[in-house]
């Protein structure tokens, strides 16, 4: 990982093979940022996306196996359990150009990985809400 501060802003790029969930969580842990909002393109391998399903409670999983674009990559830092908690959502698109989305849980970098993330003032905390079995902003 390398990056760059751009005023308040950090530009990222993530290296083959990072995960990417876990390096951007590992960037805002490094950094003691609590709160920020991230956003990116560049390509991912073996991506696993998730989908949550209300009545089940639970997200079921979608395997996107080999390289994609990352198309667009929209998320969030915050703090759930005092730990830094990236969500992350993607747009990826393989080599049919045919695009597929949902909630990021791993995948590798593949080419590069280009972030903006951009902190925000205060603190941003994530609370189990008992209905739906989430951890939702505490806003
Ligand atoms: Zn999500």
């Amino acid at each position: 990982m390398r990056y760059h501060k751009a005023g308040d802003r950090y530009v990222v790029r993530l290296e083959t093979g990072e995960d990417v969930v876990q390096a951007v969580t590992a960037f805002a842990s490094d950094r003691r940022i609590d709160a920020a909002s991230v956003s990116g393109i560049g390509s991912i391998t073996d991506a696993t996306l998730g989908y949550f399903d209300r009545a089940a409670r639970e997200y079921k999983k979608h395997g996107v196996p080999g390289d994609s674009e990352i198309v667009s990559l929209l998320g969030n830092l915050s703090l759930k359990e005092g730990q830094p908690f990236a969500h992350i959502h993607v747009t990826l698109a393989g080599p049919d150009f045919r695009a597929v989305a949902g909630h990021l849980f791993d995948g590798k970098v593949a080419a590069t990985c280009e972030l903006v993330v951009e902190p925000l003032p205060g603190l941003l905390q994530r609370k189990k809400d008992a209905r739906l079995g989430l951890f939702l902003l505490d806003v």
